[in-house]
């Protein structure tokens, strides 16, 4: 890249300043109830570069419930341990339907459209489940490998709070199970994508654990290797299409990066060959994702002249 490094704190300062007034505009999610019970004026951002230079702003250091973004660190275990045989059992289409939706799953004969809405990800989770002991605590180990922080750990209480509300998850799990592509139990597989989900980390960690991606599959720090190149693209293929729930249409043309959103307001998006990013803002907007988040890294991309494009 011929451009000159851009002024990341400098940026992050402006960026910080412009989101306040969005801060109001979002929706804090209730569905899982334990998750309502955080502020929607939380705003943090991080950088992680390449070369190891980082940058914070806000609450950068302020820990809150990954959610769908652990999907991403399912997806990248499963993948990277049994490699193109996952597509037998789940696609690679956006689904243009909600993450948590049952109708397509039914005519398409329980096999998910992708690895990012709940039903490809409880398909990731049960081919966790038949490889390790817990496929949750393996989640949760390969989370602190790529973030180099033994601390990172779940949330009991929103794992317990999501496991009482599981209704519509139940329902995705038991039609697959009738279908035949869920092979472990479905107390099982529903327990596991609980506690998974409920994973903490901060945005300066969750932006070094992005490092791995955006850095070909290789961890920056450590030079070891998660995934192979070709994988790595693949997966950020995957997270630009599929990553942000049924608006990652929208999502490329205002940020263009490849990205992950979670339901707790996280956002991970990757410049690859050099940063990972990441942003935290509980309220969300009608597609689910986080509101001043989403406007966050679309005034990143433009002030910093980054995008995939
Ligand atoms: N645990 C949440 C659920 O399954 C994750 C949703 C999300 O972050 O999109 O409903």
């Amino acid at each position: 890249d011929m451009q000159a490094t851009p002024d990341y704190a400098a940026i992050l300062e402006t960026i910080c300043a412009e989101v306040q007034p969005l801060l109001s505009q979002g929706k804090v999610a209730s569905y899982i109830p334990q998750l309502s019970r955080v502020s929607g004026y939380h705003f943090g951002m991080a950088v992680y570069c390449l070369d190891g230079q980082t940058f914070a702003i806000g609450d950068a250091h302020q820990k809150f419930s990954l959610q769908s973004v652990t999907k991403l660190f399912a997806l990248a275990l499963a993948f990277s341990r049994e490699g193109d045989s996952i597509w037998h059992r789940v696609g690679r289409e956006p689904s243009g339907n909600p993450f948590n939706s049952l109708v397509q799953l039914e005519y398409e004969k329980g096999k998910p459209r992708n690895p990012f809405i709940n039903a490809g990800a409880l398909v990731m989770t049960d081919i966790l489940s038949s490889r390790f002991v817990q496929s949750d605590i393996a989640v949760l180990q390969f989370a602190r490998l790529i973030a180099d922080e033994n601390c990172i750990d779940f949330d009991l209480a929103v794992a317990q709070s999501e496991r009482e509300t599981a209704h519509r998850n139940y329902a995705i799990a038991h039609l697959m199970k009738d279908f035949g592509n869920l092979h472990n139990p479905v107390k099982t597989v529903i327990d596991s994508y609980c506690r998974q989900c409920s994973i903490t980390m901060t945005c300066a960690e969750l932006a070094k654990a992005g490092g791995f991606l955006a850095q070909h599959g290789t961890i920056p720090w450590s030079g070891a290797q998660i995934l192979d190149a070709s994988s790595a693209k693949r997966l950020n293929a995957l997270m630009l299409t599929c990553g942000t729930y049924d608006a990652a249409g929208d999502f490329a043309y205002r940020v263009g990066l490849p990205a992950k959103s979670g339901v707790g307001g996280g956002i991970l998006a990757l410049v690859p060959g050099e940063l990972a990013v990441a942003v935290w803002s509980p309220g969300l907007d009608h597609t689910g994702n986080s509101l001043a988040g989403t406007y966050a890294l679309e005034r990143f991309t433009t002030l910093t002249s980054r995008s995939i494009f």
